[in-house]
């Protein structure tokens, strides 16, 4: 049987293409608007104040297979494509949340989540055999807490590179982890005459990122992240919203972190300085909660557009 949706008035379940194209109907105006003058504006005036788009409506996620495959692999569902895309990277220490940020940020502007290190998780489902002898290595990396190396990342987004063209936008995050890749992605966007429009900084003390990161629990199934303390799931130890037992990341585990946060200074840290430098860093404050992270960092896009803006002749 096809799968039915509610119109977003809630009234009538209709097939995916009418629900398709009564969205476009009930934001009609809203691209008027958008068509009429200052479009770009409009926008992110729309966005902040919680518009929703068409990837909420539908309530399904893009599936990312595109991206986590490789290959000639295809998304079953793509992102739309969007007017404006738009062209992220998020910065930040591992566990500052930036994986729940890109989420929330995928939801609002319909740009699909690019992450490294789900590409590294997928390829650790597959059986042995099934794996290149070089994602076997990358996995014993990520399994120390080290970076993979450069060249087995680098090669992993050339393979990808049409994840970057996709006319939803992209939110890289997990990537770059060192200023050699941001500089080979700097090179890739170039060939393919795409621009980044900002690269957010989460930032957080790393005293408090320990923390985080060892009572981290996730769901394997449906990826809802739990914290021990702070988002403790209603049973202890099984996801809420699908009912699957919870676990730790191999990598959140202490000795894991250790390194991870030494390899976060080491490496990482120096990013926030290149993209400066690029004028492209968007600096936000990861304390609160998610969805107050998320609002700061609407309104942190917000200023930068109509910055930008003003700064054209
Ligand atoms: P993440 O989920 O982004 O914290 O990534 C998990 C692990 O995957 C990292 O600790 C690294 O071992 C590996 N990894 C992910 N992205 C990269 C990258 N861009 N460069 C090197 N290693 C990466």
């Amino acid at each position: 049987m096809p799968a039915l949706f509610l119109s977003s008035a809630g009234q009538k379940m209709v097939n995916k293409e009418q629900a398709r194209r009564c969205f476009r109907r009930e934001n009609a105006d809203d691209e008027t608007r958008v068509r009429a003058g200052s479009p770009r504006k409009q926008m992110w005036r729309g966005l902040i104040r919680n518009r929703p788009n068409f990837t909420d409506f539908m309530n399904q996620k893009i599936d990312r297979a595109a991206w986590l495959k490789g290959g000639h692999a295809e998304c079953n569902i793509p992102a739309q494509r969007q007017a404006y895309p738009q062209r992220l990277v998020l910065l930040g220490a591992p566990g500052v949340g930036k994986g729940t940020q890109a989420e929330l940020l995928s939801a609002r502007l319909g740009a699909c989540h690019l992450s490294t290190g789900d590409i590294f998780r997928a390829a650790k489902t597959l059986t042995e055999c099934d794996r290149t002898p070089t994602m076997t290595s990358a996995l014993d990396f990520m399994r120390r807490g080290d970076l993979v190396p450069d060249k087995t990342v680098l090669d992993l987004l050339i393979e990808r590179s049409k994840c970057l063209r996709c006319g939803g936008g992209f939110l890289l995050d997990g990537f770059p982890r060192t200023v050699a890749q941001a500089e080979a992605l700097q090179k890739c966007l170039k060939e393919n005459d795409i621009q980044l429009g900002a690269v957010l900084s989460y930032d957080m003390p790393l005293e408090r990122i320990v923390s985080r990161l060892s009572g981290r629990r996730t769901c394997p199934a449906c990826k809802a992240v739990y914290h021990v303390e702070t988002r403790p799931p209603k049973v202890k130890g099984v996801c809420d919203s699908c009912g699957t037992a919870l676990h730790q990341r191999e990598d959140d585990r202490p000795e894991s972190v250790r390194v991870r946060m030494e390899v976060y200074e080491k490496s990482t840290a120096p990013l926030a300085d290149f993209y400066a430098r690029h004028q492209l860093l968007v600096s936000v404050s990861a304390e609160g909660t998610p969805e107050e992270i998320f609002s700061r960092t609407m309104e942190a896009l917000g200023r930068r557009q109509s910055e930008h803006a003003a700064s054209k002749p």
